[in-house]
């Protein structure tokens, strides 16, 4: 069993996206096991996305995930990780494989639908941003 962090981003919650993003973790049996709406504020975002801090569309990023309401969830199953991540699609919906939420929902690489963690590491902290243990049900 392995724990990831998913978010719909902005984009996905303002095109009501939400219900077909999560209909499709379930599907692929993902169980939600914490989840949230909440609109980060700048600052939060900043400290969300700080592994990019010195990347040229950092500010871009930010602007845009505290741009409105996101969903933070932690999804539990076998191989949640990498479950999560092919589910998701490439980070360029141009180049995302057929039947991935970008493909399907993203209209580009800023405004990407989701995010997911990509490793054991990032998961736990990027869990532990949005969720405590009382937060699990
Ligand atoms: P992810 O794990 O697939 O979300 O990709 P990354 O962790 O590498 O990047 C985080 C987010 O930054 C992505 O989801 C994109 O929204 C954005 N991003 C990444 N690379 C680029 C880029 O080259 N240009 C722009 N404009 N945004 C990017």
């Amino acid at each position: 069993m392995e724990r990831t962090l998913s978010m719909i981003k902005p984009d996905g919650v303002r095109n009501g996206h939400i219900g077909e993003i999560i209909a499709r973790f379930e599907k692929a049996g993902l169980k939600i096991a914490a989840m949230r709406l909440q609109h980060l504020t700048k600052e939060e975002a900043g400290k969300f996305y700080e592994v990019h801090s010195e990347r040229p569309f950092y500010q871009d990023l930010v602007d845009f995930i505290s741009s409105g309401p996101i969903v933070a969830m932690a999804l539990e199953g076998e191989n949640a990780i990498a479950k999560n991540r092919e589910l998701m699609g490439a980070t360029n919906p141009a180049e995302a494989a057929e039947g991935t939420i970008r493909k399907d929902f993203a209209k580009s690489i800023d405004e990407n639908t989701v995010h997911g963690s990509d490793a054991v590491a990032t998961a736990k902290t990027e869990i532990s941003f949005f969720f405590t243990d009382k937060d699990f049900v």
